[in-house]
């Protein structure tokens, strides 16, 4: 398949895989619960020992970005917005190597998730700029831990993309989903 070299563009392909046949507040719990647990699913590579923990990195990063993309689709949002450049290689030349990355992108996801929590849950009005902000951090530490461990962002989002392609030749599809392949997550 072609690089998906740019955030719109992987938010449109990303929305097409999306399950919409629910009400919005489960969408919204939906995409934040499943960010702040691919966040987590970073965060448990660095708790392995195999040597080879990291090779799943690229897939999981992919699964981080798909709910980033999800969030932003569902509030009338743009990735290329948040991010401030849409194309995905030039993006990434602002990101860098910090420490502490294996938590970070855990803890920014889960502020977010907490922060949709009271809107979903507690009846809070939602504050636009504050999701944004939150999805700012979250994308930042994506392109940090990519640059990190060499890899490229543009990488990612196309074999995400071509990963749920397989999954759902035709879209999302509830049967599809219940019914993997053991590999297939
Ligand atoms: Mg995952």
């Amino acid at each position: 398949m072609s690089q998906v070299t740019t955030f719109n563009d992987y938010q449109q392909l990303a929305a097409r895989t999306a399950a919409m046949d629910v009400s919005k507040a489960i969408r919204e719990a939906t995409f934040s619960l499943g960010l702040v647990c691919e966040a987590g699913e970073v965060a448990e590579l660095y708790l392995m020992d195999t040597g080879r923990q990291f090779a799943t990195l690229p897939k999981e990063l992919g699964d981080v970005l798909w709910y980033a993309a999800a969030l932003c689709t569902e509030h009338g949002l743009q990735m290329g917005d948040i991010t401030g450049v849409d194309d995905i290689e030039t993006w990434q030349k602002s990101c860098y190597e910090k420490p502490m990355l294996d938590t970070r992108l855990f803890v920014e996801a889960s502020k977010v998730g907490d922060y949709m929590k009271k809107v979903v849950g507690h009846g809070h009005d939602l504050d636009q700029d504050r999701l944004i902000a939150g999805l700012k951090k979250v994308l930042g530490c994506v392109g940090d831990l990519a640059v990190a461990h060499r890899l490229q962002v543009t990488d990612i989002t196309t074999a995400n993309i071509d990963k749920l392609r397989a999954r759902y030749p035709d879209g999302w599809d509830k049967l599809r989903s219940i019914h993997r392949a053991p590999d297939d997550n």
